[in-house]
């Protein structure tokens, strides 16, 4: 049985004591929100997958899309936690076979997502998993990704919004966007 919603909010609390910020990683001026110390107490790493899977049990996921590279620890155990499939959404040159791939601009320069071609059937229905969004232009490309194959986005999700970020306003409004633990 799922916890109560106030027995959530209290484990949340809990949880955002295992966010440890390391300034000037990996360069000046970014504070880095570390999870590895969430990720190793089971506690804690169990009320993330349970708040987030029973947020979104109710839309039906198909699979779940997890970004390189700590997406894949939230977004695998969510999988295996929601009876989902898994993909990885990987950096260039990282996946073996045939892939499709969406650029993305940053700050300074441009990036790229990719992913296996045929990784979905049209309409399935995907959760795109990630670990923070900051300026949300990941998160968007990996929406942009899973949408090349024709796959229905049905929420995207993060442990921890930069909402000063804004990163949202990046997304697409027909989707929805769920952050467990915001700054
Ligand atoms: P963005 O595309 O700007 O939303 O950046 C999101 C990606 O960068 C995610 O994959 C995060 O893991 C990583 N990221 C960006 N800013 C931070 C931060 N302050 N702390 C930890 N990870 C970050």
């Amino acid at each position: 049985m799922l916890p109560s919603a106030a027995t959530m909010t209290a484990h949340l609390d809990a949880v955002r004591r295992f966010i440890r910020d390391v300034p000037d990683f990996p360069k000046p001026g970014i504070l880095f929100k570390d999870i590895t110390p969430l990720l190793a107490d089971p506690t804690a790493f169990t009320t993330v997958l349970d708040s987030i899977s029973s947020h979104f049990a109710p839309r039906g996921v198909d699979k779940v899309l997890g970004v390189e590279s700590r997406g894949f620890i939230f977004g695998a155990a969510l999988a295996a936690r929601m009876g989902a499939g898994f993909v990885p959404a990987r950096k260039p040159g990282k996946l073996p076979a045939a892939v499709d791939r969406v650029s993305y601009s940053l700050e300074y320069g441009s990036d790229s997502l990719e992913m296996h071609k045929n990784s979905f059937a049209p309409d399935e229905r995907v959760l795109v998993v990630d670990d923070v969004i900051a300026t949300g232009g990941t998160a968007s490309a990996a929406v942009a990704l899973a949408r090349t194959q024709g796959a229905n986005v049905v929420g995207i999700a993060f442990v921890i919004e930069l909402a000063f970020l804004k990163g949202r306003t990046r997304l697409p409004d027909d989707v929805e966007v769920f952050s467990l633990l915001t700054y």
